[in-house]
C-alpha cells in the first residue's frame, strides 16, 4: 500500500505551480508531489476518497471533502478513461504517465474538471 491519492490529482499535479486554498495546504501538496517526483517508482493507492492532499485542505470535514460530488465525479471519470480502478496500488510514475496520456494529451481534462474554481490555472498551461 502506497501513498493515497485521489485519481483526479493525477490531473492537479501536472498543473500545479503553487497556488492553493492556502499556505498550509499549498505547502504540504508541494512536498508530496517533490517526494514522489524525486522517486516515482514509489507506489501509490488509488482512492476516491479524502488522501494525502486533502489531509492538509480546509475543505475536508471528518474525513468528507465539501465537494465530495463534484470530485467524486473527477475521480470516478479520470479511473474509467485511465482503465484504473479505485484501491489500485501502481507505482507514482505509471500514473502520471496513463494520466497525461489518456486525458490530458487527449484534451479531455477540461471535460472532466471545466467546473473546477482552478480551471483558469490549468487550462492557461495546456
Ligand atoms: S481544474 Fe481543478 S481538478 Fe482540474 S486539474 Fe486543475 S486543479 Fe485539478
Ligand atoms: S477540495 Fe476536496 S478533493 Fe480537493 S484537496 Fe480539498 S478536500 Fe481534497
Amino acid at each position: 500500500m502506497g501513498i493515497s491519492l485521489r485519481p483526479h490529482h493525477g490531473m492537479c499535479f501536472q498543473f500545479y505551480e503553487g497556488k492553493g486554498y492556502n499556505a498550509d495546504f499549498t505547502d504540504h501538496m508541494g512536498k508530496i508531489i517533490k517526494m514522489l517526483s524525486d522517486d516515482p517508482s514509489q507506489p501509490v493507492t488509488l482512492t476516491a476518497a479524502g488522501d494525502a492532499v486533502c489531509a492538509n485542505c480546509p475543505n475536508l470535514h471528518s474525513g468528507v471533502c465539501a465537494d465530495q460530488d463534484k470530485v467524486g465525479r473527477y475521480d470516478a471519470a479520470a479511473l474509467s478513461l485511465c482503465g484504473l480502478t479505485a484501491g489500485e496500488t501502481i507505482p507514482y510514475g505509471d500514473f502520471i504517465a496513463v494520466i497525461k496520456e489518456k486525458i490530458l494529451d487527449k484534451g479531455l481534462r477540461k471535460q472532466i474538471c471545466g467546473d473546477c474554481c482552478w480551471n483558469g490555472i490549468c487550462k492557461r498551461k495546456e
